[in-house]
């Protein structure tokens, strides 16, 4: 390729990248509202945060983008609650669509934040370097790539997360657990049937929001085909991913027979 071709094809990309950002953000307003009692996604545009909240306490899990903490509170408030009650908040990973906020919070509100230990170094740093697209859809994972936000505000986390971690010390029947893949020290959270994944798998784009999806990202996409395979085993009737909408059961199934091909392909590695 020469250099106007290469030219040419960033341009692109960037431009599918922004349109691909507003579609979404037009189309959050209406998919990304649903609720349930006490579980909340406060998120934003095509990230999730989810919250939930046991009378005056309240966790959050992950906290969107650092130049988006405005509209987070905003959405905190408009389900009845306020930023300064976040008690808790569990990051999944160290990826700022996922940690903007963390340090805001830890700092004005005392939020407690927990995180698995092997995180640590990057989110005492405030970024991150490298990250391998996964997704069998290439031209997607290039634009996802375009649009990556490298950095976040630094913070050291409460509590460190080595292995499991239960959530019932602070009031919340909810349990963390290690998934390593995504990012070496990712956390995942079980409560009942539901299970919060983080970036474990994600929802379709646009129409497709509660359609599984291969993440576009994975440090280890072994170790999170592994896992994918495993929870799918598992009595968890929902998935709530850190991106597009609730996946039921039926369809991760249906998602990891369809795609047991590039899920085996540990050529990703
Ligand atoms: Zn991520």
């Amino acid at each position: 390729m020469n250099t106007s071709q290469g030219i040419l094809r960033s341009t692109f990309t960037s431009l599918i990248g922004w349109l691909f950002l507003v579609l979404g953000l037009l189309l959050s307003g209406f998919v990304y509202s649903q609720t349930e009692a006490n579980l909340y996604n406060v998120g934003y545009g095509y990230y999730n945060v989810y919250l939930l909240a046991r009378e005056d306490n309240i966790l959050l899990i992950d906290s969107g983008l650092p130049n988006k903490i405005k509209k987070l509170e905003r959405r905190i408030r408009k389900v009845g609650y306020q930023p300064a009650e976040v008690q808790w908040m569990v990051l999944t990973h160290y990826h700022a669509d996922h940690v903007g906020a963390a340090a805001w919070f830890q700092q004005n509100y005392g939020t407690k934040i927990i995180m698995h230990r092997d995180e640590l170094p990057i989110a005492q740093k405030g970024s991150f370097d490298s990250l391998k697209i996964v997704t069998p859809n290439k031209l997607l994972g290039k634009i996802a790539y375009s649009q990556v936000i490298w950095e976040f505000p630094p913070f050291t986390p409460d509590i460190l997360v080595d292995s499991t971690y239960n959530l019932s010390q602070h009031g919340f029947e909810a349990t963390i657990h290690t998934v390593r893949g995504h990012t070496k020290g990712s956390l995942i959270v079980s409560m009942k049937d539901k299970v919060f994944v983080g970036d474990l798998v994600r929802g379709g784009l646009f129409l497709n929001e509660r359609k599984p999806r291969i993440h576009f990202f994975a440090k280890d996409f072994k170790k999170v085909s592994e896992t994918i395979q495993r929870l799918a085993q598992e009595p968890y009737k929902q998935w709530y991913p850190g991106h597009g909408g609730v996946l039921e059961q039926e369809k991760i199934q249906k998602f990891f027979r369809k795609n047991i091909k590039h899920l085996n392909n540990t050529a990703h590695e």
